[in-house]
């Protein structure tokens, strides 16, 4: 063998879940960003996953973006995991959001790491504490490089300077 091997150190993670299970939502997140529909190429790949119930078991929840024309209606792969999550009445422990970073809508910032837009925010601040809760982990990364960004909830809510 010979080649050089790059070493990434990554946060300790505090996610409530075991490793091997979020490999899959990260897998499961980027292979829904193939089923993204947008006019113009914009993909979004979301995978959620709940709190375990009392026998432990999790349930996922998978979703990616719909906007089929500037003038048609926006359907994030957030929002429908969010509604998949509100149907199964179960709160959701984490999402996985793949994406390539564009400017928020709202607060105009960019990050290294697309970030749920300010629609997805206002459904999570609607549905607080019945499928959101402020320890709902959102881990967004980068479709092509090694970056990713883990927040909380009300971390997220204030990169965007807004209240949750
Ligand atoms: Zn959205």
């Amino acid at each position: 063998m010979s080649g050089t091997n790059n070493v990434v150190e990554f946060p300790k993670s505090n996610l409530p879940l075991p490793e091997v299970v979020f490999m899959g939502m990260v897998a499961g997140a980027f292979d829904a960003q193939e089923e993204g529909k947008s006019y113009r190429g914009f993909k979004v790949g979301v995978m959620g996953w709940s709190l375990p119930d009392k026998s432990g078991k999790i349930k996922s929840f998978r979703g990616a973006n719909t906007k089929l024309a500037p003038d048609k209606p926006k359907d994030c792969g957030e929002m429908k995991v969010m509604r998949a999550a509100l149907k199964a009445s179960v709160r959701l422990a984490g999402l996985v959001v793949v994406g390539m970073p564009q400017h928020d809508h709202r607060s105009g910032l960019i990050y290294p790491t697309l970030h749920p837009c300010e629609e997805c925010r206002v459904v999570m601040r609607r549905l607080r504490g019945v499928v959101i809760t402020d320890d709902t982990h959102v881990i967004t990364i980068h479709p092509t490089r090694l970056i990713f960004l883990q927040l909380t909830i009300p971390k997220l809510m204030a990169a965007h300077g807004e209240s949750w």
